[in-house]
């Protein structure tokens, strides 16, 4: 299995070479160079498959060669073997024809741990076959820096410094970043804002020399293998309501476009998905894109639902170009020119093809907490600000002919204590695991936004992990 750049300028790679490469060289990002497939009987041998064991299945399609299947099925074994629910991603029927597919019983309880648990066990694998080592850093403004730093935690070949921008995270999140006990983990509040975090991040990829002395790496949502580990839910969810002698659709709360991305996969794949909702919060330039070919970016304003406070989806890239029917080129000047002019210009054609598959929904904060309250109202059911805007949004715009629709539940409502309690006067308890989070002993240096002095810190932290 070969993956080629979006941007078409960067030589092809495989699995590994993607997983440690992240963005490609060109500023593109990879994709397989040819969909594998599932066909009916592919997906109907699938059936009644524990998760983890679909999950390597799905996988090996992606992994190809390059990782025994065996212990890509030990890999996934493991990774899901903390999950806090026997079905790793289960099913909950709310309506006559909707479910929620809980995504969020990992160990930092959102959906994220689906695919990085995963993700840093293939890092350690990939990295002792090569016998070398490497330093993650990654900025954060909630959920991606907790589930890297429970992935990566212990790791023999790997080292860990998130940056987050000090107080500016809420508490639970912050907790699970920084009460984590290891040696190879480092947490830094920066004094500064999440862009101030990002583009620290940015510039050390950027520092040519610091990036091959640490043998830097990156786990954001722009590293294909992400992608691919979400893959299978997709999967898992569909044949559980009748696929491939059913068509389903899937209804999922956006920011970085990475996980719809993956559903659009497991449909490209093969999987029978008739319908995809992309839900947003007042941040809404995809909805803006689908309803009126606007992709134009605004300033980002913070919501009920932080971890899709996003106007730049740095994953439609990969949408892009097949809508432009793998055009490399193109790609990359419709990339040129959203950059120098934050409006991106989609061919007419190509949005409408956008359009026949695709529908936006926003859902605005008070819709958020009216969503909230109305789902434990009506059935007991606690739903996260992020979960409850893509139920809204299935409800909003119901799949033609009354097929199964399945809304993403990407969040525990526990990580999101005050905006229950304000729509149903309920602060949902975190699951045992997690119970003493809040007398937990924290850990993290505090650093001005300041490229030299987040090197040094992470030289010296690397320095350490390797001794
Ligand atoms: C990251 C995140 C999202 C957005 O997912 P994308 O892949 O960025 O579209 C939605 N909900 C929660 C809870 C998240 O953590």
């Amino acid at each position: 299995m070969r993956y080629i750049s979006t941007r078409g300028q960067a030589p092809a790679r495989d699995f590994p070479g993607v997983l440690l490469a992240g963005l490609a060289e060109d500023g593109g990002l990879f994709v397989p160079e040819t969909w594998p497939s599932l066909s009916a009987s592919d997906l109907r041998a699938l059936r009644g498959l524990p998760y983890a064991e679909l999950a390597s299945r799905v996988l090996h399609l992606f992994v190809g060669t390059a990782i025994p299947a065996e212990t890509l099925a030990a890999i996934c074994r493991q990774a899901y073997a903390g999950f806090g629910h026997p079905a790793v991603a289960p099913l909950v029927q709310l309506d006559a024809a909707l479910w929620t597919q809980e995504l969020f019983h990992g160990p930092t309880l959102a959906f994220k741990d689906m695919a990085m648990q995963v993700l840093a066990r293939l890092f350690d694998h990939v990295l002792a076959a090569q016998d070398r080592r490497a330093s993650i850093i990654a900025a954060t403004s909630g959920d991606t820096g907790s589930a890297a730093i429970e992935a990566c935690a212990g790791r023999e070949r790997l080292s860990i410094v998130v940056l987050h921008p000090r107080g500016r995270t809420s508490e639970v999140q912050r907790r699970q970043m920084t009460t984590v006990r290891a040696g190879n983990v480092a947490n830094i509040a920066v004094e500064g804002s999440f862009d101030d975090c990002q583009d620290l991040v940015k510039a050390m990829f950027a520092d040519a020399p610091f990036r091959q002395e640490l043998g830097l790496a990156a786990v954001n949502s722009i590293n294909w293998a992400r992608i691919a580990a979400k893959i299978p839910y997709y999967v898992a969810a569909a044949i559980a309501l009748g696929a491939p002698d059913r068509e389903v659709a899937f209804s999922v709360p956006t920011g970085n476009f990475g996980n719809v991305l993956s559903a659009w996969a497991a449909r490209r794949m093969g999987v029978p998905i008739a319908w995809l909702i992309v839900g947003s919060n007042r941040n809404d330039i995809l909805s803006r894109f689908l309803t009126a070919n606007d992709m134009s970016v605004r300033p980002v304003e913070p919501s009920l639902s932080p971890s899709m406070d996003i106007q730049v989806s740095s994953n439609f890239e990969r949408l892009l170009f097949e809508l432009l029917d793998r055009d490399a080129a193109a790609t990359a000047a419709t990339m040129a020119g959203f950059r120098s002019s934050g409006r991106m210009a989609v061919p007419e054609a190509a949005w409408h093809r956008a359009r026949g598959l695709f529908h936006g929904f926003t859902l605005d904060d008070a819709g958020t907490l009216a969503e909230i309250r109305r789902l434990y109202r009506d059935g007991g059911y606690l739903a996260d600000p992020h979960t409850a805007i893509g139920i809204a949004a299935a409800r909003a715009l119901p799949c033609p002919h009354g097929l199964p629709t399945i809304a993403a539940a990407t969040a525990h409502p526990a990580k999101f204590p005050d905006a229950m309690r304000q729509a149903t006067g309920i602060t949902p308890p975190l699951p045992p695991r997690l119970a003493d989070l809040y007398e937990r002993t924290e850990s993290f240096t505090v650093a001005p936004a300041d490229l030299g002095q987040i090197e040094a810190a992470m030289r010296a932290h690397a320095r350490r992990n390797a001794a």
